[in-house]
């Protein structure tokens, strides 16, 4: 059961071949076997899951059964989940047990999902190897013995679902953090239009880019759980009043029959150093597409490569305004000091980690008067020219193309410094800065045999397309990443 798709396992639920306690049941042996090893989740909620699956049974039997109806999924732990703690891997959060739902998670649970538990991630999502969770780093499932990275942030959903314990799950997509643990893991993410999914209830990290999204092995699957997710709300001041993105079955087909698609590829980006795998399967795939009657032009944004430069800068700005709340006041830590000053400093001083605090004060720096105009409205108008580039570039072509990343993913253990680790976000954190829709697919298998991504980039709100794209890419490329092929079962 564990390596079936959503698809394939609600049309068995459907016809009662099998039950969503049977599927449930399976999904927590997995965990009770691998949950330790792979560390992908923080907290695990197996009478809920159980309760939840029967809940869904009991739907099934008297036909009121809804879209997702027993379906076995993750939570990344900076979903606020009423009465299940919330922990934002920090250890200020690490007993904060919320009397609120999310939006998104409450979603989830409006279409009948079975809640496995909350996935492990990068403290307050910050990181790319999810190194800096305060419960120990998620692995991947490939090549377990190599103890890979299964990424960051959303890398306890990646682990999870790569490995079959979870059918699917939910990410959050500031920088990179849902497509970049997908390319390397051999999944599907999807970091949809800003302002389709709801913040709220989502521990923000950096709201202007903050972006929820869902994990799934197929971009089918991953195109079902966004169409849930997806929504106005009136509780996220940036939700989009028209976000709608619905689902009718599969996705229908883009390329083939004479249909006519022109597909991007970005300039500056050909002379960025990659591996030679990734190259190859990048242009393997072009080539593909080609094939299938795909018109393939250069375009060019110019600004693309400072858009690192950018986002460190107004990412840590936001999250050093976000994070001021954590003060051992309200909820959260609280280490007591002399005065108020001194249990404010104690209380952050203990609650926080070291990424957590590199990113404050780089913020509290480039938002303080001396810096403001240099760096904050600097990398604010960089972001403009690359949001604007985009949509010139989406003048020229439909739908554009790039690597998701630069290589396979390495050893937990790779000791890189800060800035090698900002480096890595090079491919993914612009389409963060525009606000578009950027889905990571696997492309191919690198001769190390893992797994590698390319990402499918669209217009603002032309998630559907994009989604349709990156369909034609997981099939051409076929790397199979059924959870028992990848643990060498
Ligand atoms: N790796 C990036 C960072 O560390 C992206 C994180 C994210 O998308 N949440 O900020």
């Amino acid at each position: 059961m564990i390596n079936l798709t959503i698809l394939e396992a609600l049309k068995k639920l459907k016809s009662r071949e099998i039950s969503a306690t049977e599927l449930t049941r399976a999904h927590l042996n997995r965990i009770e076997k691998y949950g330790d090893e792979l560390n992908c989740y923080i907290t695990r909620t197996p009478e809920r899951a159980l309760a939840d699956a029967a809940a869904a049974d009991e739907r099934y039997a008297n036909g009121t059964n809804k879209v997702l109806d027993g379906i076995p999924i993750a939570m990344k732990d900076l979903f606020a989940t009423r009465g299940i703690r919330t922990t934002a891997a920090s250890r200020m959060l690490e007993n904060f047990v919320p009397e609120y739902e999310s939006t998104i998670s409450q979603k989830y649970i409006d279409a009948g999902t079975v809640l496995l538990g909350k996935a492990n991630l990068d403290e307050f999502a910050m990181g790319t190897f999810s190194k800096t969770s305060f419960f120990g780093a998620p692995v991947s499932p490939w090549q377990r013995e190599r103890k890979l990275t299964a990424g960051g942030s959303s890398g306890g959903t990646t682990s999870a679902v790569a490995g079959g314990l979870a059918m699917g799950g939910t990410g959050t997509d500031t920088g990179g953090s849902i497509r970049f643990p997908c390319s390397i893991t051999g999944l599907v993410g999807v970091k949809p239009t800003y302002g389709l999914c709801s913040r709220w209830g989502c521990v923000a990290f950096a709201s202007s880019l903050d972006t929820p999204g869902p994990i799934a092995r197929t971009v089918d699957d991953a195109a079902l759980l966004l169409s849930i997710m997806a929504g106005h709300d009136d509780k996220d001041s940036t939700s989009a009043p028209n976000a709608r993105f619905e689902m009718d079955g599969e996705l229908k087909p883009i390329l083939g029959d004479g249909k006519k698609l022109k597909i991007g590829i970005i300039k500056e980006f050909q002379n960025v150093e990659i591996s030679a795998d990734m190259k190859n399967i990048f242009e393997k795939r072009i080539a593909d597409l080609k094939s299938m009657g795909a018109e393939v032009i250069e375009v060019s944004i110019p600004n693309i490569l400072d858009a690192l430069a950018a986002y460190y800068i107004i990412a840590p700005a936001e999250a050093s305004s976000n994070l001021a709340r954590y003060d051992g006041m309200r909820y959260g830590l609280r280490v007591e000091g002399s005065d108020v000053y001194d249990t404010y400093k104690k209380t952050r001083a203990a609650g926080f980690g070291e990424e957590v605090k590199r990113r404050m004060l780089i913020g509290t720096a480039v938002l303080s008067s001396e810096s403001y105009e240099v760096y904050f409205m600097q990398a604010a108008r960089v972001r403009r020219l690359i949001a604007d580039a985009f949509n010139r570039a989406f003048e020229q072509c439909d739908l554009i193309v790039c690597p998701a990343g630069a290589s396979t993913a390495m050893p937990l253990d790779s000791d890189l410094s800060p800035l090698e680790y900002y480096a890595l976000d090079l491919f993914t954190v612009a389409m963060n800065l525009a606000g578009i829709p950027a889905v990571s697919v696997p492309a191919g298998l690198a001769r190390n045999g893992l797994p590698l991504g390319l990402q499918v980039m669209g217009r603002r709100f032309d998630d559907m397309r994009v989604l349709q794209l990156a369909k034609h890419i997981q099939q051409i490329s076929n790397v199979d990443n059924r959870p028992t092929v990848i643990m060498g079962e």
